[in-house]
């Protein structure tokens, strides 16, 4: 193609770079070409695998989308500030954004824990549906809107893995007196089936679990907890994580900073969280393949899949705690209302399509 068609054609406008969009009439990117600087915190330890190095792939596709006119600088949680500051530092306008799990911020707001996932509720691609189409992410943005920020979804952990044991769940009654690391709701859950609920930061897990001090453990799934070496210290490593059947990672953004960016770079912005949306699950499924096989080939840990009345049973007691956490709050009970009636609606679809494929067909 000779350079004159070339320049006429798909690359117009777009050739050259900076010194092509420099003379560009008025410029896609706004009057002035503005250059726009953004921070951006997490919740995740520095160069922490998937997550932490999908935020800072999030915010390199932000700067190659606008030819580096809206960078975006992310630091690691505790660089600029505490994990689990994330919500308050976008909210005060402290950084303009952050990538965290709505989840951690259930005690702003009760709801914000069906956005990333509740027990026994909808896994990577129901949670897609419903925040994207079913109307989920409409109401994630009414309720974030009140504490000055805009929610996108930017990742998903895929179903994760039930956790690490040091004895044999065969029965509801195994979880009695059991003394499980779990947050969030999955841990209200276990609490229900007569568990004792221990929570540990993350460096802790490990010896605890070395030690007896706990009988189990969730953390995330095969290649996360492989890293962390639980294979070492427990017996049974049993699926699927009913507790958390397809957890969503979050872009929280302050919304008087999103509403101040050129269309462009808002687009830029949204684009750019879709992708990772995307790409982190695949990530998540690759890695955890691979890790599984590992685990598999070790040989050291029984891999373990619940039996199906523990999960019957399980998911009667989520119902109930889901049922009580939403009556807790106006706005919860809302989502929980939208949650539970697309899950409803998805199911029969799902049964006809997704699982009749995995049971009778992909074998
Ligand atoms: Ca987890």
């Amino acid at each position: 193609m000779k350079r004159r068609d070339f320049v006429k054609g798909v690359g117009a406008g777009l050739v050259a770079g900076s010194a092509a969009a420099s003379v560009l009439p008025g410029s896609a990117f706004g009057a002035k070409n503005t250059k726009v600087k953004w921070r951006m915190v997490t919740s995740w330890p520095p160069g922490f695998p998937i997550l932490q190095t999908g935020a800072e792939a999030l915010a390199k596709r932000v700067g190659e989308l606008t030819q580096n006119r809206f960078t975006i600088h992310v630091f690691a949680g505790g660089e600029l500030v505490p994990p689990l500051g994330v919500f308050d530092a976008v909210s005060q306008g402290t950084v303009q954004c952050g990538h965290s799990a709505s989840y951690y911020w259930a005690g702003k707001s009760p709801a914000a824990q069906w956005f990333t996932s509740v027990p026994f509720g909808l896994d990577a691609q129901g949670m897609n549906t419903w925040l994207y189409h079913g109307g989920g992410l409409k109401l994630w943005e009414e309720i974030y809107s009140n504490f000055g920020l805009v929610p996108r979804p930017a990742g998903n952990t895929g179903v994760q893995m039930g956790g690490w044991f040091n004895k044999e769940i065969n029965t509801l009654a195994d979880f009695k007196g059991l003394k499980m690391r779990i947050p969030g709701l999955g841990g209200k859950v276990v609490k229900e089936a007569g568990g004792t609920v221990v929570l540990l930061p993350a460096g802790e897990i490990y010896t605890s679990l070395e030690r007896g001090v706990i009988d189990a453990t969730e953390w995330v799934g095969p290649y996360h907890d492989l890293r962390m070496g639980f294979q070492r210290v427990a017996k049974y490593y049993y699926g699927p994580g009913w507790h958390e059947p397809g957890s969503v990672l979050e872009l929280v953004i302050n919304k008087k900073a999103y509403e101040s960016l050129p269309s462009i770079y808002k687009a830029a912005l949204d684009t750019a969280a879709a992708e990772t949306n995307v790409k982190m699950l695949s990530e998540f499924e690759q890695k955890n393949s691979e890790a599984l096989s590992i685990l598999e080939t070790e040989g050291k840990v029984k891999l373990k899949i619940f039996p199906d009345q523990v999960m019957k049973d399980l998911r009667k007691l989520a119902k109930e705690v889901l049922a009580q956490e939403a009556s807790k709050d106006p706005l919860a009970a809302k989502v929980h209302k939208s949650f539970t009636q697309f899950k409803a609606a998805l199911n029969k679809w799902s049964d006809m399509s997704e699982k009749a494929y995995y049971t009778r067909v992909a074998g």
